[in-house]
């Protein structure tokens, strides 16, 4: 595929992105963002503030990130004037260190339910629309995303979560960050593909799978987009 051919593919799904955003996001005050500071979240991130600069970008603040995603976090939220809400868990890194022992080592699934499953669900509960930058492309466990569902929160609320970026490739949102002039998390340039909390986080164990590199092939998600069962 030639450069204009990507560019007119890439121009034609930001104006669909754009669409979306406009359609759920304009004018309504209860719609979220949720933000890793990756490529595809701050991209969502650049094209959410065109239309609404107050909407709530909620980043999870595990305490375990990179230093670098802490920077890189502080900047954009400085130059783009972020709404930016960090969402803290119950307890800090040296409480639950001290009370649990290394939980990232030990039962990971434990820690990223106390550190993001919990104070995300709590947070997004007072939305109606969640927007998130998943992609299919990401991981097999992410192939049957859909653009648009409702979202079971425990307790039973449901919120629309909408994946403006689900059948976007990763050039795409390369070509993309780089037209708009989006600068990236240094990380990408010594060869992460996929960016969590530092001690689950590795360089790709396998090239063809962009999420090798987290948890180690321990587990593949961290469970924020895994839905409540239904109530019985
Ligand atoms: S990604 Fe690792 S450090 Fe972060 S919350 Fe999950 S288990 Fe804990």
């Amino acid at each position: 595929m030639s450069v204009a051919e990507i560019a007119a593919e890439v121009n034609t799904k930001l104006d669909a992105v754009r669409a979306t955003l406009a359609r759920e996001v304009t004018g309504k005050g209860d719609v979220c963002l949720t933000c890793s500071f990756q490529a595809e979240d701050v991209l969502l991130t650049k094209l959410a503030i065109a239309l609404d600069p107050h909407i709530p970008v909620l980043f999870l603040d595990t305490g375990y990130h990179f230093a670098e995603t802490y920077t890189y976090r502080d900047r954009i939220a400085r130059e783009w004037d972020l709404n930016l809400i960090n969402l803290l868990p119950e307890k800090t890194v040296a409480e639950q260190e001290a009370e649990f022992g290394l939980l990232y080592q030990t039962a990971p699934d434990r820690c990223c339910g106390l550190r993001k499953v919990e104070p995300l669900f709590k947070a997004v509960a007072g939305y109606r629309v969640w927007l998130t930058g998943l992609r299919c492309e990401q991981a097999r466990s992410r192939a049957a995303l859909e653009e648009s569902a409702m979202f079971s929160l425990p307790g039973g609320k449901q919120v629309l979560k909408l994946a403006p970026l689900a059948e976007w490739t990763t050039r795409d949102v390369w070509y993309a960050c780089e037209q708009l002039g989006i600068p990236l998390l240094p990380l990408y340039e010594r060869g992460y593909t996929s960016i969590g909390c530092e001690p689950c986080t590795s360089l790709p164990l396998d090239p063809n799978d962009p999420r090798s590199g987290r948890w180690a092939g321990r587990k593949v998600e961290c469970g924020i987009h895994i839905q409540a069962a239904p109530a019985k």
